[in-house]
């Protein structure tokens, strides 16, 4: 018997909420006890911004982790750091969000689209080489969802023609690449900490780093330009106040307690969902290789086939599939090259050559995951039970049979 759909009054298949942050005393306690403190500020007073630095660097087995106030001024670091110059070119995937893109554009320097892989919708080292030029300077490798860039690859193409590797990890706190946590393989690795993040506190980024040199360069440019054993009047780098205060350190330090088990937690049930979801006819759960030891799910992406649906298009079978309880999204509308920032070039830099033109730019892969195959389930639905896994499956075909 076809069960009567959510949106047209019927039961959800899904009758549960999902909270997203996840809080308890300690951290409420954590916070009011620097607040009575006074020591607001970074870095005159307090510890605590240092102490999460010091935590998260170890937890990615990486050097040095420097925090700023969100992951697009850390990206911003990060360029800088490398070293690009105005009109140098950055290699970024079209399929991410849009500071990725608008960080290069920040530098004085180009952007350059490069196609995603339709089995994992990360940048397709393949078509990379293609797009290298003699003004290419860095990648930026974005781990979309979660799911680890192919960075042996892109290390490989990288060593070759001498470019920096900054890797966009915004989704992928504590997830792996054959055992080591992402951001710690290329030259940098940036992450945010917005409130929809896996690691939060509400807003809030951080870089990291194994070089001594680009570690010195980044902690400088987020504390004005200053640097170490500089005095406080003696500005050196084009930095600015990109500080974070002591409460959200504070908070992160508590988060950051909660981040293995999650991470976990979403790993399996992001397996678990791949092997329910690869049973309906019409849904196709992203590939996930051998070497993705750990995947955070930021979000759980699937493909979807709209002529086992009846034809109902992606955005309605989204809508459908939300008011079925699914915590999902109907994904990005379009590439970033469609953004009116890029068709129109209404940038503030006048390094970028005339010749640079968006709207010849065509990465079809990514055309077709916004237009009509990517759907997402969002991280804070991943970190139900197993039980909710069948529920989600349900849902999708508690739809189908209605639709066909
Ligand atoms: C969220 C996000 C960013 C930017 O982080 P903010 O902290 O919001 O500035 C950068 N890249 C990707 C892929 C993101 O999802």
């Amino acid at each position: 018997m076809i069960q009567k759909l959510a949106i047209n009054g019927g039961e959800k298949s899904v009758n549960k909420s999902f909270p997203w942050p996840i809080h308890e005393e300690t951290e409420a306690d954590a916070v009011a006890e620097i607040v009575r403190s006074g020591k607001w500020g970074n870095p005159d007073c307090g510890d605590e911004v240092e102490k999460f630095e010091k935590e998260f660097a170890a937890f990615c087995g990486s050097k040095y982790a420097i925090t700023c106030v969100n992951g697009s001024v850390s990206l911003r670091l990060a360029l800088i750091a490398c070293g690009v110059k105005p009109g140098d070119e950055v290699i970024v995937p079209p399929y991410t969000f849009i500071t990725t893109a608008s960080s290069v554009i920040e530098c004085n320097c180009v952007p350059v689209f490069v196609d995603i892989d339709p089995e994992t919708y990360n940048i397709d080292p393949k078509a990379i080489e293609a797009a290298i030029t003699v003004r290419t300077k860095a990648i930026i490798p974005v781990h979309f969802g979660g799911l680890a860039c192919d960075m042996d690859a892109i290390l490989d193409i990288a060593k070759r023609y001498n470019l920096r590797v900054i890797e966009d990890a915004a989704h992928a706190h504590g997830a792996e690449y054959k055992g080591k946590k992402l951001g710690s393989i290329g030259d940098v690795g940036s992450f945010s900490f917005q409130s929809s993040k896996n690691l939060t506190a509400g807003e809030g980024g951080v870089v990291i780093t194994d070089d001594d040199e680009l570690y010195a360069m980044m902690r400088s440019l987020r504390n004005v330009g200053r640097i170490e054993g500089g005095q406080w009047y003696d500005h050196y780098n084009p930095g600015c106040n990109y500080r974070i205060t002591q409460m959200q350190a504070v908070l992160l330090s508590c988060q950051l307690k909660r981040l293995a088990e999650q991470t976990k937690r979403r790993n399996e049930n992001g397996l678990y969902l791949n092997t329910l979801l690869a049973e309906i006819d019409g849904i196709m759960p992203l590939k996930r290789g051998e070497e993705i030891t750990m995947h955070s799910y930021h979000i759980y992406i699937f493909k979807y086939d709209a002529s086992k649906f009846g034809d109902l298009t992606k955005d309605q079978f989204a809508e459908l599939l939300a008011a079925e309880g699914v915590p999902c999204f109907k994904g990005y509308p379009h590439p970033l090259y469609k953004q009116p920032l890029f068709q129109n070039k209404n940038f503030m830099c006048y390094a970028i050559p005339e010749t640079v033109d968006y709207t010849s730019v065509n990465c079809p892969v990514a055309e077709q995951a916004c237009a009509t195959d990517a759907v997402w389930i969002l991280q804070h639905a991943m970190l139900g039970e197993p039980g909710d896994m069948v529920a989600f499956a349900g849902a999708i075909r508690k739809i189908q049979e209605a639709s066909i």
